[in-house]
């Protein structure tokens, strides 16, 4: 049973439209929703992006050969498409992503467990913003399994993981690092673009129409540097690779990563070599579905640094 007061804020109307060929608009009847199923299948190997699940959801279908419809105005059977189109807009919008799938060599459900990416905002059909404030979360089968949910605060703009009775912090976001940052624009610009540069880079841009609420079209990079193994001679090294939250899983940074390999290449290369967090699973699971392996792994590299007060002491030995 549902609260008058709950059903304000998840409900949304749904409707079918059929177009026959000429143009002829006739919508069904009014279906109420509490959500919108997006199907997981087919991903098994991939990850999934809810702004082209999205997409698809609202893809008009057509009519035709022995599918084609009765048109009352045209008064005789025509090619059609079919459209789902949203009446009435939730406040809150809930995506429901299905993960399970009857297996029939099986005959039991499978769960569907790909990565799916999730933009901050998500644009739908007839212009509605929908801007991210929860995730929820489910572990195990089909059966038996566990939930938790992410979840942003309203005044302080920072996500908590809620688990059980425990409330963390959601680790790490990606901007909350730049209180962190200490190099200058200056030192940017002197660093990389002068005569003898520290690092190179390269930028993913949109075309104009693309471009962010806030008026960018430069919507990624990567940075990197050339390096040497004595062992095996050139290598180049990955220092960053990012892409806005918003850009993610349309394969920009692939792209981005891609041009970085063809660079080192072309400079002679035979490693390509940067590093990953260990909290960013979505990150390494990409980076190994690439061909790249973990030398901490593989070989017990572990990366050292020496810096401030021990870098100087170091230096006067
Ligand atoms: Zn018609």
């Amino acid at each position: 049973m549902t609260s008058p007061e709950a059903s304000q804020i998840f409900h949304g109307l749904l409707a079918n439209q059929i177009t026959c060929s000429k143009g002829h608009k006739e919508t069904d009847k009014d279906a109420p929703f509490w959500h919108l199923p997006l199907s997981l299948v087919n991903f098994y190997n991939q990850d999934y992006s809810v702004v082209n699940g999205i997409e698809e959801f609202f893809r008009p279908t057509c009519l035709n050969g022995e599918h084609q419809m009765y048109c009352d105005r045209c008064g005789h059977k025509v090619d059609a498409t079919i459209t789902d189109v949203i009446k009435h807009h939730p406040d809150v919008l809930i995506l429901l992503l299905k993960r399970f799938e009857f297996n029939y060599i099986y005959m039991s459900y499978f769960k569907i467990s790909c990565f799916v990416e999730i933009p901050y905002s998500l644009q739908i059909p007839e212009n509605e913003v929908y801007e991210l404030y929860a995730v929820v979360d489910h572990f195990g089968g089909l059966r038996g399994g566990h939930y938790s949910a992410t979840i942003k605060t309203q005044d302080e703009d920072r996500w908590y993981k809620f688990d059980d009775a425990q409330v963390t912090p959601e680790l790490a976001e990606y901007e909350k690092v730049s209180d962190h940052v200490k190099v200058t624009q200056k030192d940017l610009e002197q660093d990389g673009f002068s005569k003898n540069p520290f690092f190179h880079g390269i930028i993913a841009e949109v075309p104009e129409q693309h471009k962010t609420k806030e008026g960018h079209t430069k919507i990624g990079y990567a940075l990197y540097f050339y390096a040497y193994s004595s062992w095996s001679g050139r290598a180049i090294y990955m220092e960053d690779l990012y892409v806005m939250p918003e850009f993610r899983g349309k394969g920009v940074g692939k792209a981005l990563m891609s041009k970085v390999a063809q660079l080192g290449l072309a400079a002679g290369c035979h490693q390509l070599n940067f590093a990953v967090l260990d909290w960013n699973k979505p990150s390494m699971d990409f980076y190994l579905s690439q061909g790249c392996f973990d030398i901490t792994d593989t070989m017990g590299y572990h990366c050292l640094r020496c810096e401030g007060e021990a870098l100087k002491h170091l230096a006067q030995l």
